[in-house]
């Protein structure tokens, strides 16, 4: 069968909404609240949050969507359920320190390297429900007192500071304004689209996310369903390595873990096709669904790549380190220049769409 034409508009569309959403990891509830609202539209649907606060998604094929026609497919199924997951948490940082001049010193959420958010605005999201606005230096930043010495400076935690937009010259003043240790501090994305290119700080892994949903809206529009029941698990805990040890159900068979692929020198990925992972740093993926994977791509034509990627792991692996017994394939739509200034194209996303739909229709 062929696959249901993808909206793309509403693809671009909800990935720049999410990605204009802070969530840090600890801090990702805003962004699930989103993804539920949005699919929320979709009565075929069943939502419940696991403990931590992650979004599971259900999708019963003989639960029927009140305008849905009844289909060939959509009948009570035998075969095992699957999950799908993706996350929405992103790197940032938290308060660690209030400075004697008010500046704020910060403790890193997730891999941040400092060069790749120097000078980046920032939003404080305080405790108490504030939003203040600062911009990340180094405390070395003016080049007319520094001069050359500036370029020395390590990029480490003791030299990068959050200047804020608020006046404040002393630790006690800026206590006055409401920030307390620990406060969330999210990094802009600055996220742009030109050319079919989408260039944004967390498309890892909203771009994902984005994938998932419009595949689901697609089908949805369709009139598909899937061919068994599937499980959509949106993580809220990745970045630090623990998203989806929770929160799959333990009759799912298959773990379709989708998170962005690596472009770079070295790699096969890019940003126009979609990538099977074949083994990261977290080690090797399941060699039958790996393969199951590589078929589809095949029978529907979709450009992928295999890879291979160094300073990685995934979800999917969170959840077989947690003793989930399934098995695990991981794909996802190239992204340059990760965990930086993030860039993919629509025809990565398009073919991520495409492939997660053909897996969901197939027996
Ligand atoms: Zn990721």
């Amino acid at each position: 069968m062929s696959l249901p034409a993808i909206n793309q508009e509403y693809l671009i569309d909800f990935l720049v909404k999410l990605l204009n959403i802070a969530s840090p990891t600890g801090f990702a509830e805003p962004a699930i609240a989103f993804v539920e609202q949005e699919l929320s539209e979709f009565n075929q649907l069943q939502f419940a949050r696991t403990r931590k606060g992650a979004l599971i998604v259900k999708w019963d094929p003989s639960t029927r969507g009140a305008n849905q026609p009844q289909s060939g497919r959509d009948m009570q199924s035998n075969l095992p359920p699957i999950a799908l997951t993706a996350h929405v948490d992103t790197l940032g940082a938290v308060v660690k320190e209030i400075k004697s001049n008010g500046r704020l010193r910060l403790s890193r959420i997730g891999g941040v390297e400092w060069p790749t958010v120097e000078t980046e605005g920032v939003w404080i999201l305080a405790s108490n429900g504030q939003k203040l606005r600062g911009s990340i230096l180094v405390d070395t930043a003016s080049g007319h007192i520094f001069g050359q010495d500036m370029k020395k400076t390590p990029r480490e935690d003791d030299h990068m500071e959050v200047r804020l937009d608020v006046r404040t010259l002393s630790d006690k003043e800026t206590r006055d304004l409401g920030i307390r240790i620990g406060d969330c501090v999210a990094f802009d994305p600055r996220v742009e689209v030109t050319n079919g290119f989408v260039r944004s700080r967390f498309l890892d892994d909203k771009a994902c996310v984005a994938n998932i949903v419009s595949a689901i809206k697609s089908m949805v529009d369709a009139g598909l369903s899937p061919s068994r029941t599937v499980y959509f698990h949106i993580s809220n805990y990745e970045e630090v390595g623990h998203g989806a040890s929770s929160g799959i159900p333990a009759e799912v068979a298959e773990l379709l873990t989708v998170d962005m692929a690596v472009v770079g020198p070295g790699q096969e990925s890019d940003e126009f096709s979609v990538t099977l992972c074949i083994k990261d740093g977290g080690g090797v993926y399941h060699e039958g669904m790996t393969k199951k994977m590589r078929l589809l791509a095949e029978q529907h034509s979709i450009p992928y790549k295999t890879d291979v990627y160094r300073y990685y792991a995934s979800d999917g692996e969170a959840f077989w380190r947690a003793g989930g017994d399934v098995a695990v394939a991981l794909i996802g739509p190239g992204i340059d220049a990760s965990h930086n200034y993030e860039r993919t194209h629509t025809d990565g996303l398009v073919a991520t769409t495409n492939w997660i739909m053909a897996y969901l229709l197939s027996d």
